[in-house]
């Protein structure tokens, strides 16, 4: 029987599922990417484009790349919530002859329908790709509170798209079936949903197998972008003030800095500290610039609290509307990659006096839910909500011997995890990949899966070459785990078939481990990192010595190698805040050259 497609069609990102098997499984799109950005562009050739590659020329061609058309679909161009996008959508919108809306692209006025059709049919035929089938069925979800008129535009975008859609369903509801939650009866369950461009939250009651929605609330203006937005003016303020340059003018600096702070704000929900680094940012006389900065997880949190509090605020405003308190709600469940930051969790914890719900990842469970919600209309068993999961991290060894997690434990089988690493000295020319599983960050604390090389890395500066790594475990619990270097092609893989055989006593040792000695690995890989980040500067530092030679006095000259001496010296003694105070203090020198740089330029200026 043709499948049934289950499609999370979002404001920022949409993701696909699909049950095979009787398991729900999220399809990867033709890039290899889980989610798909949720844009339509055409490009300056005159190209349709749609996914990533609409995303990542959307500030360079603002006219004509058409984003969050969800907050236009089904609309009245008289609906105040048109009106609001309209301050911050920069392509043309204007009534359609029955009163809706039309956006511009190109030279050519388009429904809503017919972009969301777009964005629904990269998806089917990318699944179709990589299933080798046909796919003419499909569940999509909408938001809790979406209206009649915003339900049929969205089935119609379907039947655009070659669909025959089958249900439209709420996410909430969608979030509450991938969590196998509607079995249970009698049960308040708080959908916390922080997505890119809206957040919503939806109180369900369920009982009796059916789910029903108490009360709904949000903001469909407060979403992960506005966080972006807080780093992005964050990062203009400070170059303008070591530099002197306002970046804001500049349309494909913007789009560059979009990315690196979306991509710290990620980086820092599992990072303490991350750097921003943008060489050639801009120009000056015609020398090029470049941009480097730290930022810390509380910077970002001092940054963004407000949003979060606000959210806050909302979920309490929504529960005391239907009368209820905090306690009255037995599961929270996150939905919207923005949960995942931990303030976020952490207020949410403080608030409920419990830890929410997160186990399936957030991005994907509304996905889920609808290819579950389809596997049920097609008659394909009900007992899919047993997902059989990971029992332990499943994680790579990087820098410094730190395990960075790529599947972590209690992930629903089957899952596939691709990210890309880099090389950490110049002209390194193979890397090992070393696999291990297990909760301790350490790598060496934590069970050896695999162990393999990828060689044949063309030489270059460390930080330069890109090593793709897939972890791909599937149904049967059998990993592959494959590393290619993206300039070559060139790719070694391994396949290791007892990832999820573990007896149930060693999972339990090897957790009970974790957390025996989650203090001391603590401080351990916290060393690690300090000691990776001053390697870094170090390596920044010398760079900067040689790039700089004619320019840089005798004396800064000494005082940098004075500081690097130090710092190496301070990276033999296991005291991370030695190792902090010699970073700091080679990190003021080296932005004490940029200020006399600047000082020389603006007495050039001057004169
Ligand atoms: P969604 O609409 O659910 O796909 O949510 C997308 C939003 O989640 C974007 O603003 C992302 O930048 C954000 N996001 C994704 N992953 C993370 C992460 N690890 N930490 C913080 N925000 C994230």
């Amino acid at each position: 029987m043709a499948k049934i497609l289950g499609i999370d069609l979002g404001t920022t990102n949409s993701v696909a599922a699909i049950v095979e098997a009787g398991v729900p499984r999220v399809i990867e799109n033709k890039e290899g990417a889980r989610i798909t950005p949720s844009v339509v562009a055409l490009s300056k050739n005159g190209e349709r484009l749609v996914g990533i590659l609409a995303k990542r020329q959307a500030i360079t061609n603002p006219q004509n790349t058409i984003f969050s058309i969800k907050r236009l679909i089904g609309r009245r161009f008289s609906d105040s919530e048109v009106e609001k996008a309209k301050k911050i959508l920069p392509y043309e919108i204007r009534p359609s002859q029955n009163e809706g809306v039309e956006v511009k692209m190109g030279d050519r006025w388009y429904r809503p329908e017919e972009i969301s059709a777009m964005i629904l049919q990269k998806i089917k035929m990318d699944v179709e790709d990589k299933l080798g089938e046909r796919i003419t069925e499909a569940v999509i979800t909408v938001p809790a509170y979406f209206d009649d008129s915003q339900r049929a535009a969205t089935k119609a975008a379907g039947e655009i798209a070659g669909l025959n859609v089958k249900r439209i369903l709420p996410e909430p509801t969608a979030a509450a079936l991938a969590y196998g939650l509607d079995k249970n009866i009698n049960q308040k369950i708080l959908v916390y949903d922080f997505g890119g461009g809206t957040f919503d939250v939806s109180v369900l009651e369920i009982g009796d197998n059916v789910i029903e929605t108490r009360g709904i609330g949000g903001d469909t203006f407060l979403g992960g972008d506005d966080f972006d937005q807080r780093i992005i003016e964050f990062i203009i303020k400070e170059y303008q003030s070591q530099e002197g340059i306002d970046l804001s003018k500049d349309p494909l600096a913007l789009q560059r800095l979009k990315e690196a702070a979306e991509k710290a704000k990620q980086e820092l929900s599992s990072l303490l500290e991350t750097e921003i680094n943008l060489p050639f940012i801009s120009a000056e006389g015609g020398n090029p610039k470049h941009l480097y900065l730290k930022l810390s997880r509380s910077q970002l949190e001092n940054l963004t609290r407000d949003l979060v509090e606000k959210s806050i605020e909302i979920v309490d405003k929504t529960l005391k509307e239907i009368n209820l308190s905090p306690k009255d709600i037995d599961e929270i469940i996150l939905v919207g990659g923005q949960t995942r930051m931990p303030l976020i969790q952490q207020k949410i914890k403080e608030y409920f006096g419990k830890e929410p719900r997160k186990d399936i990842n957030p991005d994907e469970v509304v996905a889920i839910g609808a290819a579950i919600q389809a596997g049920i209309l097609q008659g394909d068993v009900r007992e899919i909500l047993l997902l059989d999961v990971t029992p332990l991290t499943l994680a790579i060894e990087t820098l410094g011997g730190i395990a960075h997690p790529m599947i972590p434990k209690n992930t629903p089988i089957p899952y596939s995890k691709t990210e890309t690493f880099t090389t950490a000295e110049d002209n390194q020319t193979a890397v090992e990949i070393h696999v291990v599983q297990g909760e301790r960050p350490i790598a060496r604390d934590n069970k050896t899966l695999a162990r393999f090389i990828l060689d044949g890395i063309p030489p270059a500066p460390r930080g330069i070459p890109q090593i793709e790594v897939v972890f791909d475990i599937d149904v049967n619990g059998i990993l592959t785990v494959t590393a290619k270097d993206k300039a070559t092609n060139k790719t070694q893989s391994v396949k290791i078939e007892s990832s999820t055989n573990l007896s149930k006593e060693e999972i339990e040792k090897l957790k009970r481990e974790a957390e025996l000695y989650a203090e001391e690995d603590l401080k351990k890989k916290n060393l690690a990192e300090v000691k990776n980040q001053a390697d870094n500067i170090i390596y920044q530092a010398r760079k900067i010595l040689n790039e700089y030679q004619d320019k840089i006095t005798p004396e800064i000259k000494t005082m940098i190698e004075t500081k690097i001496k130090e710092l190496e010296e301070a990276k033999n003694y296991d005291n991370l805040e030695i190792i902090e105070n010699k970073i700091k203090e080679l990190s003021a020198t080296l932005s004490q050259i940029g200020q006399k740089f600047y000082q020389q330029n603006q007495d050039n200026v001057n004169q």
